[in-house]
């Protein structure tokens, strides 16, 4: 783990964050800047910087954090109406903390973009 990783930290209880899930492989809390009433962060507590760093070997993992995240949906009862799943990777999609995390948005109508920001 990188020392400067923001997540690793939240993972390890260095930092502070509200953590609303967790297992042997994931753990979810509520973004510091939400984008919508409801906006969770699922990360796998292995450091894994980008989507592109993913192994071979981390495809199960990828499979789980979605699981975890519908599990998240229905606790925060966006399952019914819906929510978005979504992945920065990198500078143009607006990647600023470099631990792989899948953004889970509800709670709201999100505009039927792709963009990213406070218009998802
Ligand atoms: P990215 O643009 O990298 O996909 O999104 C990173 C997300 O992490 C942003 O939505 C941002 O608000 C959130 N974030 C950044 N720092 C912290 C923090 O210290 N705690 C929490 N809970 N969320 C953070
Ligand atoms: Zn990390």
């Amino acid at each position: 783990m990188p020392d400067d990783c923001i997540f690793c930290k939240i993972i390890n209880r260095e930092l502070d964050a509200e953590i609303v899930y967790e297992d042997e492989h994931a753990v979810a809390f509520k973004d510091i800047n939400p984008a919508a009433p409801v906006h969770i962060l699922v990360v796998p507590r292995k450091h894994i910087p980008t989507l592109l760093d993913l192994k071979k070997e981390d495809e199960g993992l990828v499979g789980h954090l979605h699981t975890v995240a519908n599990e998240v949906a229905r606790a925060f009862n966006v399952d019914k109406k819906g929510f978005r799943v979504v992945i920065n990777c990198g500078a143009d999609a607006g990647q600023i903390v470099f631990h792989l995390h899948l953004h889970l948005l509800g709670g709201r109508p999100l505009l039927q973009t792709m963009a990213k920001g406070r218009g998802v």
